[in-house]
């Protein structure tokens, strides 16, 4: 059937699942299924975006220089040291490019973010997965499955799509006890929903081995975009960015981004409404008879009595317009993960579980 072989691996990646966007025959549909920011855009990112129209025809700078000043400015770190890319999807498959092939191993945990396994397929690489206990990253199961053909470790911290964090006592655990030929990818797309958390970029300084990525697709409603970031050993930059196509970002996406950076009071804003809402929401599922874990990020993860129960659910909130994901491709199917939305949609999505427990189907 494959009548021209691609390379080893690459036939074994599964398609990522977007989250979905319509529901046939209905206008009034309220879209939670991908993280997405619901006060959308900051309105100082929005005119910067606007502006741009007017430069089109130039092709971009290549050394990103002015976002990642912006961004070194706002976080108090080394620009040089700060490489841009594609969302922070592309910098996840820079990584797997650049440090794993065929023989290594990449590892990931149970309920980790899709990309590992799909970049380190896309390499050539052997994607390994560990347990988690609880839902959570475990320090002790990733250290157990590393071997001598560990080149990567790929953790979200706060993880998507359980919501759960592991402390920075946790997390320099990790980097302290891995072999310093291993890179730990710390994957901090949700650092900004946790007030005062550096997403680890302490570690970063004190090990040329670790990595924080970052994105402008969450908190700064830019999923559209397409821009994301890491900050790394200048060894590590050197080696990314010798794989990193030089106009990988346009120029709008690099001056949006930059003015997004610099508009701290919108992420500031956003944040203290998410940690409202998002506690609101795990009370009134938890209440409504489906446990759902306090969340350190933008979604909230209940769980059903099974598979049959979350699917019977999503259904259901299907018909009343709420559009939330499934999750059985993350080992979670008696679980949906839902996006804390604006106030009148958490009201929504809570008041219909609830309708759903209480047997209206
Ligand atoms: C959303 C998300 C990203 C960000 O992806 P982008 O390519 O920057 O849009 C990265 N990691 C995790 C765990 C995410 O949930």
């Amino acid at each position: 059937m494959t009548r021209i072989p691609p390379q080893p691996g690459i036939l074994e990646i599964a398609l990522y699942q977007g989250g979905q966007s319509k529901i046939e025959g209905m206008s009034d549909v309220v879209k939670l299924s991908s993280n997405e920011n619901p006060f959308g855009t900051s309105e100082k990112t929005k005119a910067a975006f606007s502006r741009c129209v007017h430069s089109l025809h130039r092709y971009p700078s290549t050394d990103h220089a002015e976002l990642r000043a912006a961004i070194g400015e706002q976080h108090d770190l080394d620009p040089e040291r700060v490489i841009c890319g594609v969302g922070s999807d592309e910098i996840i498959a820079f990584l797997c490019q650049a440090y794993a092939g065929p023989g290594d191993e990449v590892i990931h945990t149970r309920h980790g973010f899709a990309m590992y396994r799909i970049s380190a397929l896309a390499a050539g690489a052997t994607p390994v997965e560990v347990d988690e206990v609880e839902r959570t990253v475990d320090v002790d199961a990733i250290l157990a499955g590393v071997t001598d053909r560990t080149r990567i470790v790929f953790l979200a911290n706060p993880g998507n799509p359980t919501g759960t964090m592991i402390p920075e006592a946790e997390t320099r655990r990790l980097a302290e006890n891995l072999p310093d030929r291993v890179v730990l990818v710390l994957d901090a797309a949700y650092a900004e929903y946790v007030e005062g958390f550096d997403g680890g970029r302490a570690l970063v300084d004190r090990h040329h081995n670790v990595v924080m990525t970052r994105t402008f697709s969450k908190i700064y409603g830019l999923g559209g975009l397409r821009v994301g970031w890491a900050f790394a050993a200048p060894e590590v930059i050197g080696v990314l960015n010798r794989v990193r196509s030089p106009f990988n970002l346009g120029q709008a996406q690099l001056e949006t981004a930059e003015a997004a950076v610099r508009d701290q009071a919108f992420v500031t804003r956003c944040r203290a409404e998410n940690t409202r809402l998002a506690a609101w929401l795990a009370g009134a599922l938890t209440e409504a008879g489906v446990p759902t874990d306090p969340t350190f990020a933008n979604f909230v993860l209940p769980r059903f009595a099974d598979a049959a129960e979350a699917e019977a659910c999503d259904a259901y909130l299907k018909s009343q317009g709420l559009i939330v994901r499934r999750v059985g491709g993350y080992k979670l199917p008696h679980a949906l993960r839902i996006t804390v939305g604006d106030e009148a949609a958490c009201r929504r999505v809570a008041h219909a579980v609830r309708a759903f427990k209480e047997g209206a189907r």
